[in-house]
């Protein structure tokens, strides 16, 4: 069974042309997906109808099982949880330090009494020091989040989406705004996630080459249309 099943989704903002239309794809368990398109391609719609912080207009949306389109608000908490997001402007608490920023992905949405009160066990906090140390930043840990820079918040943002114990990570243009150099370690991180943890990454992105280099696979969205869905090598071929 796959992780993630959409089916014919489309969205409309009201007044405006399809954002979606009739879009379908899967997704296997530690898949590593890019999305590429132009910007208002459709990409970012595209990811928030799968967690349903839109709602689509029409289509079906299916993740472990589970037809997200229908469920609850208590049964989407629960799914949410297993699906994190990272995203271009980070979303970090910048007053607050790296690990306290991780800690808060860990309790999920930020409504227990122990979260609201910054209370966690020491396991919570070795965990979240652990993860952080994976992607290279136990030096930091401490820091004010306003005082590290793009690449290294970026990493803060993924160790936050990585607390969460994740199947799927939604990632909105990672690297957007971060040099090549740190670009090229937050997609690492991501593909690590997939090959090493079995985390399925669905990637935004406007650069084709760090897709072809880090994707199993390559959505082409256009217009709110799928136009591609292929390997790297089938895109390469095709262009
Ligand atoms: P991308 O992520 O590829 O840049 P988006 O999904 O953000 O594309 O946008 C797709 C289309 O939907 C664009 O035409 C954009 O202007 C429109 N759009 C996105 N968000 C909204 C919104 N909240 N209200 C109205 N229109 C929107
Ligand atoms: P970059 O490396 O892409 O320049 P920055 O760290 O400068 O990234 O910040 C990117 C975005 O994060 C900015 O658009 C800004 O809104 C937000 N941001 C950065 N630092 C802070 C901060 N201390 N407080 C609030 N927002 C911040």
């Amino acid at each position: 069974q796959a992780l993630l099943n959409i089916e014919s989704v489309s969205k409309s903002y009201t007044g405006k042309a399809k954002a979606l239309e009739g879009v379908s794809l899967t997704i296997e368990r530690g898949q590593f997906v890019s999305i590429i398109g132009s910007s208002g391609a459709g990409k970012s719609t595209l990811l928030r109808c799968i967690n349903r912080l839109i709602d689509p207009t029409s289509g079906r949306v299916e993740f472990d099982g589970k037809e997200v389109t229908k469920l609850g608000k208590r049964e989407l908490r629960q799914i949410r949880r297993r699906i994190s997001m990272v995203f271009q402007h980070y979303n970090l608490v910048y007053r607050s330090t790296a690990i306290e920023n991780v800690l808060q992905g860990r309790l999920g949405y930020k409504s227990s009494i122990a979260g609201i009160l910054g209370l966690y066990t020491e396991d919570e906090k070795a965990q979240a020091f652990g993860i952080l140390d994976q992607l290279g930043l136990a030096e930091f840990a401490y820091r004010r989040c306003d005082q590290l820079s793009g690449g290294q918040k970026q990493r803060v943002g993924i160790a936050r989406a990585l607390v969460q114990d994740p199947l799927l990570i939604l990632a909105d243009e990672p690297i957007a705004s971060l040099d090549p150099k740190s670009s090229r370690a937050i997609m690492e991180h991501l593909r690590w996630a997939a090959d090493d943890l079995g985390i399925a990454c669905l990637v935004n992105l406007h650069q084709v080459d760090y897709a072809i280099e880090f994707s199993d696979r390559i959505i082409g969205l256009k217009d709110g249309k799928l136009v591609f869905d292929g390997t790297p090598a089938e895109l390469d071929a095709k262009a």
